[in-house]
């Protein structure tokens, strides 16, 4: 789809004014990686401490009968959860609901009714992969207020999305559990404490959703909200291939967050002091078997709850420019990221009967901001105070290095920047060997270029 067949909406949107988004993708990238990440090496004070339950333990002569029970004891506890975890993700795999609620506590109608609407969203999502990893290097905590034998303990479920995601999707949880009879049962299905989670919720987890579907999108959204959903697959359909021609990469698949509830949205998701309007979150997949060490095999595009009804395919080329880049690595400085994601979104808005909104844009820009411009912005005061200047210097230097070298040098450039480490020295030697220039002469021509022929 070319986007034209749906330019009426555009046209009677009217102008576009500075839309109130931020675009902080590798800043909330490299923020999900952190946390996920740091699961390596969490827990270090106090929860690490669990005793390495191994075969080799009964050779121990050191180890007294009473500290040998406990630890067979937590060893027998940890195995039924297992079974219980794996019990629950072939459940939702098959699509059986009381193969599911047979490890939820049947006495706790709330969870139930959570667990129940979970399961049916996931359904409705269609999953082809779930799996729970249950984190070994986090020590079971007591929760005493849920009984004498609950235990909280960090999970990590994997979600891979039908036709959506290439593969699975990690995200971390807490879940409780009890001995009910022979069987450890979830008794609660989000424990903060243990998971470590931000405010933010996964859509599946936030009560009843809406699901649309396009080619290579899926856009969930809140009850009562899915004709929005189906505007957003039409602004993604033509959203994509304008993000494929210039970056010659896209996803098999996107997933589209465009709820109304707040928590579907990550607060701490801010650019220069204001919300984004969205985010492209990466999608971490594991690459080793108790899901401690990731790769990036994608992104999903989480669209700010206030601007769900305004977002559009320019918005979405821009996170989905993001989403495309990022499994690269996240070595490339942020002028590159947000120029690039700039360079789509714009190129796309001068196709779409906006040309004299974006040539306004680049004449102000070059009156004010490339006049003062020194060095190429860096990336510690990129999200600063000059936010939105930021943004468009970071447009234009793009747009000139198109321009100038072509897309086919820009993609190449990014490429390398993106794998190495964001250390100054090798991104001046990247930049010198793909575009033959020092930095300072490359601002130099920048100043003096007028803008595409
Ligand atoms: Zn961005």
């Amino acid at each position: 789809m070319d986007g034209v067949s749906a330019m009426d909406d555009e046209q009677t949107a009217g102008t576009p004014v500075k839309r109130g988004r931020g675009r902080a993708v590798w800043i909330a990238g490299a923020a999900a990686l952190a946390v996920v990440a740091g699961g390596v090496t969490y827990g270090v004070a106090g929860r690490d401490e669990t005793p390495k339950v191994t075969a080799g333990l009964s050779e121990t002569p050191s180890v007294t009968e009473s500290v040998s029970a406990e630890l067979l004891a937590e060893q027998k506890m940890l195995a039924g959860i297992d079974a219980t975890l794996k019990g629950r993700a072939a459940a939702l795999v098959a699509g059986k609901l009381s193969q599911f609620l047979a490890f939820s506590d049947v006495k706790n109608a709330k969870l139930v009714q959570r667990d129940t609407q979970l399961f049916e969203n996931l359904r409705k999502l269609g999953v082809r992969q779930v799996g729970y990893v249950r984190v070994p290097t986090f020590s079971p905590e007591q929760r005493p207020k849920l009984g004498p034998t609950a235990r909280a303990l960090r999970i990590r479920m994997l979600v891979q999305i039908t036709g959506i995601d290439s593969a699975p999707r990690v995200t971390q949880l807490g879940h409780t559990f009890a001995l009910r009879g022979d069987r450890w049962v979830v008794v609660d299905n989000d424990d903060v404490e243990s998971a470590d989670r931000s405010d933010s919720r996964e859509p599946w987890e936030l009560g009843p959703i809406e699901v649309a579907r396009g080619r290579g999108v899926l856009v969930v959204s809140s009850p009562g909200e899915a004709e929005n959903g189906r505007r957003l697959v039409k602004e993604a359909e033509a959203a994509v291939p304008a993000v494929r021609a210039a970056t010659k990469r896209a996803q098999a698949g996107i997933l589209v967050v465009a709820m109304a509830d707040r928590k579907s949205w990550d607060a701490s998701q801010i650019t220069g002091g204001h919300p984004a309007g969205a985010v492209a979150i990466p999608n971490f997949t594991p690459t080793n078997a108790d899901a401690s060490e990731f790769k990036v095999t994608g992104s999903r595009v989480v669209i700010n709850p206030t601007y769900r009804k305004t977002a559009d395919r320019f918005l979405l080329a821009h996170e989905f420019t993001h989403a495309a880049m990022s499994p690269l690595g996240e070595g490339a400085p942020i002028w590159l990221v947000e120029g690039y994601a700039e360079y789509v979104e714009r190129h796309l808005m001068e196709r779409n009967n906006y040309s004299q909104w974006v040539a306004g844009e680049r004449r102000d820009l070059r009156k004010k901001a490339i006049k003062s411009l020194v060095v190429l912005p860096i990336d510690g005061v990129f999200h600063g105070d000059f936010d939105e200047d930021s943004y468009g210097v970071a447009w234009l230097i793009v747009e000139y290095l198109v321009d100038k070298y072509g897309l086919a040098t820009l993609n190449a450039l990014y490429v390398d920047m993106a794998k190495q480490l964001d250390d100054p020295a090798l991104r001046d030697k990247t930049l010198t060997k793909h575009l033959k220039v020092t930095e300072p002469a490359l601002v130099a021509a920048l100043k003096k270029y007028t803008g595409p022929s």
